[in-house]
């Protein structure tokens, strides 16, 4: 029989990809969004497949659906975004969380959170490691994301202990590609548009800081083969590719590909900017026979390609 499968956030970067591989697979899909930084054209191909159905939600309110699994991935994921409107930010993930929860135990749907890498906040163990408490500042302006995404893997955790419920915690690392909104802020975005109309490439701070990205089509990989483990596997597990690379280093790598003319200009560092980060993927290769596929020259290739037919569209939109 086919899973009846919830995607929360849906319509955004990573879940309109995870509705796709999701119907691909058989699937019946029900994709969940209140269009904050997700847009109904990210999944408006998908309109009208007899297996999927879209609907506007927040996931701050409680939603009653008849399903055999959860992907829970509502949450604004950039920092811009995620600060716009940071007590909405703690409302998703922890009210959203809360609500799921209720929602995969009345249903006895197996239930996976989409974690993050703040969770470890400004790591002071390199690379991180699932069993690292993290590095967090409670009270700063990264909070209301690195928090409420804590505290939303405790809920999970505690609803594991108190209720037996089947969960699955992925701690995503920053991951890029295409379909990534051209203005969050994003760094790959960010420096990818620059790049392409030869405008400046904006480093915060010295560019010395690290991160490792991870292409989207082996995240959603990772993702799938996660919600697919014995019941026993409950993570939490860090998701990523544990290359790792300085934010110049990028932005050269960025020029280069594109033939940009861009220069690189520095702007401040925001407040509590993690100055490294690089996942152990030691467990994730152990429980799920994962790694990724996709180096950042490759991926990088197809998100330039994708954000050309972008700013295409906006100057043929404009035209008319
Ligand atoms: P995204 O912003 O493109 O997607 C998030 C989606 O959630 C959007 O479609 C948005 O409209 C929706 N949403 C936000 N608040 C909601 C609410 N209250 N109710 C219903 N829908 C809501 O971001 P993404 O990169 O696709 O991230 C997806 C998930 O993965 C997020 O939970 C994010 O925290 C997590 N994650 C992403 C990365 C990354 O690098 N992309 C890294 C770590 C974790
Ligand atoms: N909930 C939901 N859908 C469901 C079941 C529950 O949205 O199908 C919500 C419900 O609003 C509740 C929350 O999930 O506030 C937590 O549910 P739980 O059963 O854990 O707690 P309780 O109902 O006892 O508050
Ligand atoms: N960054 C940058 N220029 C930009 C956007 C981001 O130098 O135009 C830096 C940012 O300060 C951070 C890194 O790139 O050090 C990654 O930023 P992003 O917002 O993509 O992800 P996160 O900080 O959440 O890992």
């Amino acid at each position: 029989m086919n899973k009846r499968i919830l995607i929360t956030g849906g319509a955004g970067f990573l879940g309109s990809h995870l509705c796709e591989r999701l119907l691909e697979r058989g699937n019946e899909v029900l994709c969940v969004d209140n269009y904050f930084t997700g847009t109904r054209r990210n999944v408006e191909h998908l309109i009208g497949h007899p297996r999927f159905e879209l609907m506007r939600h927040d996931v701050c309110f409680p939603l009653y659906v008849e399903v055999d699994e959860i992907y829970n991935l509502a949450c604004p994921a950039s920092p811009i975004h995620y600060q716009h409107d940071p007590v909405q930010t703690t409302k998703t993930s922890v009210h959203g969380a809360i609500n799921m929860l209720g929602l995969a135990k009345r249903t006895n749907a197996k239930i996976l959170q989409a974690s993050t890498s703040e969770v470890y906040g400004d790591p002071e163990v390199h690379p991180q490691t699932e069993d690292y408490w993290g590095n967090v500042n409670p009270i700063g302006i990264r909070s209301c994301y690195d928090e409420g995404k804590r505290c939303a893997e405790t809920l999970f955790f505690d609803y594991w202990r108190q209720h037996q419920l089947r969960i699955k915690v992925l701690r995503i690392f920053n991951t890029y590609g295409p379909r990534m909104h051209p203005n969050d802020g994003r760094v790959v975005s960010n420096f990818v548009m620059q790049a392409l109309q030869n405008d400046n490439i904006t480093i915060y701070g010295d560019g010395t800081q690290t991160r490792s990205f991870c292409y989207r089509d082996d995240l959603i990989e990772a993702m799938i083969l996660l919600m697919q483990t014995d019941d026993k596997v409950t993570g939490p597990i860090n998701v990523g590719n544990p290359n790792e690379f300085t934010i110049k280093e990028l932005a050269e790598l960025v020029i280069e590909l594109t033939g940009s003319k861009s220069k690189i200009i520095y702007k401040d560092l925001p407040q509590d900017d993690p100055t490294q980060r690089k996942p152990d993927i030691s467990i994730a290769t152990r429980d799920l026979s994962w790694s990724p596929k996709v180096q950042l020259k490759e991926g990088l290739q197809k998100t330039i390609e994708y954000f050309e037919t972008v700013i295409k569209a906006e100057v043929q939109e404009n035209k008319i």
